[in-house]
Protein backbone atom coordinates (compact mmCIF):
# COMPACT_ATOMS: atom_id res chain seq x y z
CA UNK A 1 0.00 0.00 0.00
CA UNK A 2 1.15 3.12 -1.38
CA UNK A 3 -0.86 5.76 -0.52
CA UNK A 4 0.12 9.14 0.09
CA UNK A 5 -2.69 11.77 0.96
CA UNK A 6 -0.70 14.27 -0.42
CA UNK A 7 -1.01 12.87 -3.68
CA UNK A 8 -4.95 12.35 -3.37
CA UNK A 9 -5.47 15.62 -2.80
CA UNK A 10 -8.08 17.56 -4.70
CA UNK A 11 -6.18 20.58 -7.09
CA UNK A 12 -7.41 23.72 -4.92
CA UNK A 13 -6.36 21.72 -2.00
CA UNK A 14 -3.47 20.57 -2.49
CA UNK A 15 -2.63 24.38 -3.91
CA UNK A 16 -4.82 26.15 -0.65
CA UNK A 17 -2.56 28.47 1.38
CA UNK A 18 -5.00 28.08 4.48
CA UNK A 19 -6.04 30.74 6.75
CA UNK A 20 -3.64 31.80 9.20
CA UNK A 21 -5.41 32.60 12.69
CA UNK A 22 -4.12 35.17 15.47
CA UNK A 23 -3.97 32.48 17.87
CA UNK A 24 -2.10 30.11 15.25
CA UNK A 25 0.50 33.10 15.21
CA UNK A 26 0.84 33.59 18.64
CA UNK A 27 -0.38 30.48 20.82
CA UNK A 28 1.68 31.56 24.38
CA UNK A 29 -0.67 32.18 27.34
CA UNK A 30 0.35 34.82 29.29
CA UNK A 31 0.34 38.28 28.19
CA UNK A 32 -1.88 41.34 26.69
CA UNK A 33 -3.35 40.45 24.13
CA UNK A 34 -4.58 42.98 21.93
CA UNK A 35 -4.01 40.82 18.28
CA UNK A 36 -7.69 39.09 17.82
CA UNK A 37 -10.62 41.93 18.76
CA UNK A 38 -11.63 40.25 21.45
CA UNK A 39 -13.44 42.82 23.97
CA UNK A 40 -10.83 43.29 26.44
CA UNK A 41 -13.03 43.85 28.70
CA UNK A 42 -14.67 40.31 29.54
CA UNK A 43 -18.22 38.82 28.47
CA UNK A 44 -22.11 40.10 28.83
CA UNK A 45 -22.41 36.32 30.68
CA UNK A 46 -21.45 35.63 34.16
CA UNK A 47 -18.86 32.83 32.69
CA UNK A 48 -15.93 34.70 30.82
CA UNK A 49 -15.96 32.77 27.20
CA UNK A 50 -14.20 36.47 25.63
CA UNK A 51 -10.91 35.04 24.18
CA UNK A 52 -10.67 32.58 20.91
CA UNK A 53 -10.20 29.09 22.08
CA UNK A 54 -7.13 27.01 20.81
CA UNK A 55 -7.60 26.11 16.79
CA UNK A 56 -6.16 23.33 17.27
CA UNK A 57 -7.73 21.78 20.59
CA UNK A 58 -3.84 20.45 21.58
CA UNK A 59 -4.80 19.89 25.60
CA UNK A 60 -8.21 17.33 24.66
CA UNK A 61 -5.63 15.61 21.94
CA UNK A 62 -3.40 14.56 24.48
CA UNK A 63 -5.61 13.68 26.86
CA UNK A 64 -7.28 11.49 24.31
CA UNK A 65 -4.00 10.61 23.18
CA UNK A 66 -3.31 8.84 26.67
CA UNK A 67 -6.47 7.52 26.99
CA UNK A 68 -6.77 5.52 23.19
CA UNK A 69 -2.59 5.10 22.35
CA UNK A 70 -2.31 7.20 19.71
CA UNK A 71 -0.23 10.24 19.21
CA UNK A 72 -2.14 13.58 19.35
CA UNK A 73 -1.12 14.35 15.88
CA UNK A 74 -3.12 11.47 14.36
CA UNK A 75 -6.50 13.11 16.18
CA UNK A 76 -8.92 15.34 13.92
CA UNK A 77 -11.29 16.95 16.35
CA UNK A 78 -14.62 18.78 14.74
CA UNK A 79 -17.81 19.83 15.11
CA UNK A 80 -19.74 16.13 15.26
CA UNK A 81 -19.05 13.10 12.98
CA UNK A 82 -20.49 15.12 10.64
CA UNK A 83 -17.57 17.79 10.00
CA UNK A 84 -15.09 15.17 9.55
CA UNK A 85 -17.05 13.14 6.34
CA UNK A 86 -17.59 16.81 4.67
CA UNK A 87 -13.87 17.09 5.25
CA UNK A 88 -13.46 13.36 3.26
CA UNK A 89 -15.17 14.61 0.29
CA UNK A 90 -14.00 18.60 0.12
CA UNK A 91 -10.40 17.38 0.43
CA UNK A 92 -9.96 14.04 -1.61
CA UNK A 93 -12.97 14.22 -3.91
CA UNK A 94 -13.55 16.71 -7.57
CA UNK A 95 -17.37 17.35 -7.99
CA UNK A 96 -18.91 15.66 -10.86
CA UNK A 97 -16.09 13.56 -11.77
CA UNK A 98 -14.94 11.19 -8.71
CA UNK A 99 -16.88 8.81 -6.61
CA UNK A 100 -17.58 7.13 -3.02
CA UNK A 101 -18.74 3.72 -2.34
CA UNK A 102 -21.43 3.35 0.32
CA UNK A 103 -22.97 0.08 1.98
CA UNK A 104 -26.46 0.40 2.66
CA UNK A 105 -28.58 0.26 4.95
CA UNK A 106 -26.04 2.38 7.00
CA UNK A 107 -26.00 5.96 8.07
CA UNK A 108 -27.31 8.38 5.81
CA UNK A 109 -24.69 11.40 6.17
CA UNK A 110 -22.61 9.69 3.95
CA UNK A 111 -24.76 10.31 0.66
CA UNK A 112 -26.29 13.41 2.10
CA UNK A 113 -22.62 14.95 2.48
CA UNK A 114 -21.69 13.51 -1.26
CA UNK A 115 -24.47 15.28 -2.97
CA UNK A 116 -23.93 18.42 -1.25
CA UNK A 117 -20.43 17.91 -2.68
CA UNK A 118 -21.58 16.47 -5.93
CA UNK A 119 -20.05 13.87 -5.81
CA UNK A 120 -21.93 10.50 -7.19
CA UNK A 121 -22.44 7.55 -4.48
CA UNK A 122 -21.98 4.28 -6.05
CA UNK A 123 -24.25 1.41 -3.27
CA UNK A 124 -23.63 -2.26 -2.47
CA UNK A 125 -26.00 -3.23 -0.24
CA UNK A 126 -25.08 -5.21 2.42
CA UNK A 127 -25.58 -9.43 2.82
CA UNK A 128 -28.39 -10.97 4.28
CA UNK A 129 -26.70 -11.10 7.38
CA UNK A 130 -26.09 -7.40 7.14
CA UNK A 131 -22.27 -7.55 6.39
CA UNK A 132 -19.97 -6.60 3.61
CA UNK A 133 -20.37 -8.14 0.16
CA UNK A 134 -16.35 -7.50 -0.41
CA UNK A 135 -16.08 -8.80 -3.61
CA UNK A 136 -19.24 -6.74 -4.82
CA UNK A 137 -17.90 -3.72 -3.15
CA UNK A 138 -14.16 -4.09 -4.44
CA UNK A 139 -15.47 -4.25 -8.48
CA UNK A 140 -17.03 -1.06 -7.98
CA UNK A 141 -14.01 1.04 -6.90
CA UNK A 142 -12.57 2.81 -9.78
CA UNK A 143 -9.82 4.91 -10.42
CA UNK A 144 -12.10 7.60 -9.54
CA UNK A 145 -13.28 6.63 -6.52
CA UNK A 146 -12.33 8.08 -3.33
CA UNK A 147 -12.99 6.92 -0.37
CA UNK A 148 -15.29 3.90 0.95
CA UNK A 149 -17.72 4.63 3.88
CA UNK A 150 -17.71 1.48 6.32
CA UNK A 151 -19.62 1.75 9.88
CA UNK A 152 -19.16 -0.54 12.28
CA UNK A 153 -21.16 -0.93 14.66
CA UNK A 154 -23.45 -0.37 11.79
CA UNK A 155 -26.66 1.86 11.96
CA UNK A 156 -29.37 1.32 11.69
CA UNK A 157 -28.40 -2.54 11.32
CA UNK A 158 -26.65 -2.61 15.42
CA UNK A 159 -23.85 -5.47 14.12
CA UNK A 160 -20.54 -4.26 13.93
CA UNK A 161 -18.51 -6.18 10.47
CA UNK A 162 -16.31 -8.89 10.38
CA UNK A 163 -12.98 -7.81 10.83
CA UNK A 164 -11.49 -10.27 8.17
CA UNK A 165 -13.82 -7.99 5.56
CA UNK A 166 -12.79 -4.70 6.50
CA UNK A 167 -9.23 -5.75 6.24
CA UNK A 168 -9.73 -7.08 2.63
CA UNK A 169 -11.17 -3.94 1.50
CA UNK A 170 -8.38 -2.18 3.34
CA UNK A 171 -5.88 -3.91 1.79
CA UNK A 172 -7.03 -4.10 -1.82
CA UNK A 173 -7.92 -0.83 -2.62
CA UNK A 174 -6.40 2.29 -3.29
CA UNK A 175 -8.50 5.10 -1.55
CA UNK A 176 -9.51 6.48 1.83
CA UNK A 177 -11.25 3.39 4.06
CA UNK A 178 -13.52 5.40 6.43
CA UNK A 179 -14.47 3.68 9.52
CA UNK A 180 -17.27 5.44 11.75
CA UNK A 181 -17.08 3.87 14.76
CA UNK A 182 -19.60 5.92 16.61
CA UNK A 183 -20.90 2.79 18.30
CA UNK A 184 -17.72 1.40 19.26
CA UNK A 185 -18.18 2.36 22.58
CA UNK A 186 -20.23 -0.33 23.14
CA UNK A 187 -18.10 -3.16 21.92
CA UNK A 188 -14.47 -1.73 22.38
CA UNK A 189 -12.59 -4.59 21.69
CA UNK A 190 -13.71 -4.55 18.17
CA UNK A 191 -12.12 -1.06 17.64
CA UNK A 192 -9.44 -0.56 14.91
CA UNK A 193 -7.85 2.47 16.19
CA UNK A 194 -4.78 0.17 17.72
CA UNK A 195 -4.29 -0.64 13.69
CA UNK A 196 -3.95 2.90 12.34
CA UNK A 197 0.09 2.68 11.85
CA UNK A 198 -0.22 -0.58 9.95
CA UNK A 199 -2.87 1.65 7.32
CA UNK A 200 -2.23 4.71 5.65
CA UNK A 201 -5.43 4.81 3.86
CA UNK A 202 -7.53 4.47 7.45
CA UNK A 203 -9.37 7.26 8.82
CA UNK A 204 -11.62 5.95 11.51
CA UNK A 205 -14.50 8.31 13.27
CA UNK A 206 -15.83 8.27 16.76
CA UNK A 207 -18.07 10.62 18.53
CA UNK A 208 -18.56 11.94 22.30
CA UNK A 209 -22.78 11.65 21.00
CA UNK A 210 -23.46 8.46 22.21
CA UNK A 211 -21.23 6.26 25.06
CA UNK A 212 -20.30 9.49 26.66
CA UNK A 213 -23.44 10.98 26.71
CA UNK A 214 -22.18 14.51 25.27
CA UNK A 215 -24.44 14.75 22.13
CA UNK A 216 -25.04 18.43 23.01
CA UNK A 217 -21.65 19.34 22.79
CA UNK A 218 -21.16 18.53 19.47
CA UNK A 219 -17.92 16.58 19.01
CA UNK A 220 -16.18 14.00 16.40
CA UNK A 221 -13.26 12.79 16.47
CA UNK A 222 -11.73 11.10 13.78
CA UNK A 223 -8.34 9.37 13.92
CA UNK A 224 -5.84 8.63 11.18
CA UNK A 225 -2.43 9.29 9.89
CA UNK A 226 -0.88 12.23 10.69
CA UNK A 227 -0.67 13.62 6.96
CA UNK A 228 -4.56 13.27 6.65
CA UNK A 229 -5.09 14.84 10.02
CA UNK A 230 -2.70 17.72 8.80
CA UNK A 231 -4.90 18.36 5.42
CA UNK A 232 -8.13 18.46 7.41
CA UNK A 233 -6.36 21.12 9.98
CA UNK A 234 -5.44 23.12 6.82
CA UNK A 235 -9.63 22.92 5.51
CA UNK A 236 -11.76 23.03 8.43
CA UNK A 237 -12.46 26.77 9.99
CA UNK A 238 -10.26 27.95 11.94
CA UNK A 239 -11.92 27.81 15.53
CA UNK A 240 -14.49 24.29 14.67
CA UNK A 241 -14.47 23.48 18.09
CA UNK A 242 -15.66 25.80 21.13
CA UNK A 243 -14.07 26.68 24.15
CA UNK A 244 -17.26 25.61 25.98
CA UNK A 245 -17.09 21.93 24.08
CA UNK A 246 -13.51 21.34 24.48
CA UNK A 247 -13.55 22.41 28.46
CA UNK A 248 -16.54 19.85 28.38
CA UNK A 249 -14.87 17.28 26.54
CA UNK A 250 -11.56 17.70 28.93
CA UNK A 251 -13.79 16.96 31.85
CA UNK A 252 -15.45 13.70 30.42
CA UNK A 253 -11.79 12.26 29.63
CA UNK A 254 -10.93 13.01 33.50
CA UNK A 255 -14.49 10.56 33.92
CA UNK A 256 -13.87 7.30 31.83
CA UNK A 257 -14.88 5.42 34.45
CA UNK A 258 -18.27 6.83 34.74
CA UNK A 259 -19.25 6.16 30.89
CA UNK A 260 -17.53 2.59 31.04
CA UNK A 261 -20.48 2.23 33.88
CA UNK A 262 -23.32 4.22 31.45
CA UNK A 263 -22.11 1.03 28.91
CA UNK A 264 -22.00 -1.34 31.39
CA UNK A 265 -25.63 -0.65 31.93
CA UNK A 266 -26.95 0.14 28.85
CA UNK A 267 -25.54 -3.32 27.51
CA UNK A 268 -27.49 -4.99 30.88
CA UNK A 269 -30.67 -3.14 29.70
CA UNK A 270 -30.06 -3.85 26.29
CA UNK A 271 -30.11 -7.78 27.07
CA UNK A 272 -33.07 -7.49 29.09
CA UNK A 273 -35.13 -5.31 26.16
CA UNK A 274 -34.31 -7.48 23.80
CA UNK A 275 -35.88 -10.39 26.13
CA UNK A 276 -39.11 -8.66 26.87
CA UNK A 277 -39.29 -7.44 23.13
CA UNK A 278 -38.98 -11.18 21.80
CA UNK A 279 -42.19 -12.62 24.12
CA UNK A 280 -44.56 -10.14 21.90
CA UNK A 281 -46.37 -11.27 18.93
CA UNK A 282 -46.00 -8.05 16.90
CA UNK A 283 -42.38 -9.07 17.12
CA UNK A 284 -41.15 -11.24 14.07
CA UNK A 285 -37.34 -10.41 14.64
CA UNK A 286 -34.75 -8.75 16.98
CA UNK A 287 -31.53 -8.65 15.05
CA UNK A 288 -27.94 -9.20 17.14
CA UNK A 289 -26.86 -5.81 18.38
CA UNK A 290 -23.32 -4.40 18.96
CA UNK A 291 -24.63 -0.76 19.88
CA UNK A 292 -26.62 0.66 22.52
CA UNK A 293 -30.01 0.41 20.35
CA UNK A 294 -31.68 -2.48 18.81
CA UNK A 295 -33.30 -3.14 14.60
CA UNK A 296 -36.66 -4.91 15.13
CA UNK A 297 -38.43 -6.66 12.88
CA UNK A 298 -42.12 -6.35 13.76
CA UNK A 299 -45.72 -6.83 11.98
CA UNK A 300 -47.08 -3.56 11.13
CA UNK A 301 -44.06 -1.16 11.68
CA UNK A 302 -46.49 1.73 10.48
CA UNK A 303 -48.69 1.15 12.69
CA UNK A 304 -46.83 0.13 15.82
CA UNK A 305 -44.99 3.49 15.45
CA UNK A 306 -47.90 5.60 15.10
CA UNK A 307 -49.57 3.92 17.83
CA UNK A 308 -45.89 4.25 20.19
CA UNK A 309 -45.83 8.18 19.24
CA UNK A 310 -49.46 8.49 20.19
CA UNK A 311 -48.47 7.34 23.46
CA UNK A 312 -45.27 9.83 23.13
CA UNK A 313 -42.71 6.84 23.23
CA UNK A 314 -40.80 8.05 19.97
CA UNK A 315 -39.03 5.16 18.03
CA UNK A 316 -37.10 5.15 14.43
CA UNK A 317 -38.98 3.86 11.78
CA UNK A 318 -36.76 2.33 9.30
CA UNK A 319 -38.98 0.26 7.13
CA UNK A 320 -38.45 2.03 4.23
CA UNK A 321 -34.98 1.48 4.28
CA UNK A 322 -33.56 -1.22 1.86
CA UNK A 323 -33.02 -4.63 3.71
CA UNK A 324 -35.00 -2.92 6.88
CA UNK A 325 -38.43 -3.86 5.81
CA UNK A 326 -41.15 -4.05 8.74
CA UNK A 327 -38.35 -2.54 11.01
CA UNK A 328 -38.04 -0.34 13.81
CA UNK A 329 -34.29 0.79 15.29
CA UNK A 330 -35.28 1.12 18.93
CA UNK A 331 -32.80 3.09 21.16
CA UNK A 332 -31.67 1.68 24.37
CA UNK A 333 -33.94 3.58 27.13
CA UNK A 334 -33.90 3.00 31.19
CA UNK A 335 -35.01 0.38 33.11
CA UNK A 336 -38.46 2.75 33.24
CA UNK A 337 -38.69 3.69 29.67
CA UNK A 338 -37.67 0.12 28.19
CA UNK A 339 -40.70 -0.67 30.36
CA UNK A 340 -43.31 1.81 28.84
CA UNK A 341 -42.31 0.83 25.87
CA UNK A 342 -42.38 -2.97 26.18
CA UNK A 343 -45.91 -2.42 27.38
CA UNK A 344 -47.00 0.40 24.83
CA UNK A 345 -45.87 -2.57 22.14
CA UNK A 346 -47.89 -5.21 23.52
CA UNK A 347 -50.88 -2.76 23.76
CA UNK A 348 -50.04 -1.89 20.02
CA UNK A 349 -49.60 -5.81 19.20
CA UNK A 350 -52.94 -6.65 20.48
CA UNK A 351 -54.85 -3.51 18.60
CA UNK A 352 -52.84 -5.12 15.30
CA UNK A 353 -54.11 -8.49 15.24
CA UNK A 354 -57.89 -7.09 16.05
CA UNK A 355 -57.80 -5.13 13.74
C1 LIG B 1 -24.76 9.03 15.88
C2 LIG B 1 -23.81 8.72 14.78
C3 LIG B 1 -22.72 9.55 14.54
C4 LIG B 1 -22.45 10.72 15.42
O1 LIG B 1 -22.57 11.92 14.81
P1 LIG B 1 -22.18 13.24 15.61
O2 LIG B 1 -22.24 14.24 14.52
O3 LIG B 1 -20.78 13.04 16.13
O4 LIG B 1 -23.15 13.44 16.70
C5 LIG B 1 -21.83 9.21 13.53
N1 LIG B 1 -22.02 8.11 12.79
C6 LIG B 1 -23.05 7.28 13.02
C7 LIG B 1 -23.17 6.05 12.23
C8 LIG B 1 -23.98 7.57 14.00
O5 LIG B 1 -25.03 6.75 14.19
Amino acid sequence: MNWMPEERLRKNIKELKPYTSARDEYSGREGIFLDANENSFGSVTSDLHHRYPDPLQWEVKHKLAGIKGVRPDQIFLGNGSDEAIDLVYRCFADPGVDNVVLTPPTYGMYEVSAHINAVECRKVSLDANYQLKVEAVLEQVDAHTKAIFLCSPNNPTGNALEAKDIQAILQDVNCLVVLDEAYIDFCPEKSWVGRLDNHPNLLIMQTFSKAWGLANIRLGVGYASAEIVRIFNKVKSPYNVSGLTQQTALEALGNERKKNEFVEKILSERHRLAKELSKLECVITIYPSDANFLLVKTLGAKTLYDYLASKKIIVRDRSNVVLCEGCLRITVGTPLENDALVEAMRNAGNLIKIG
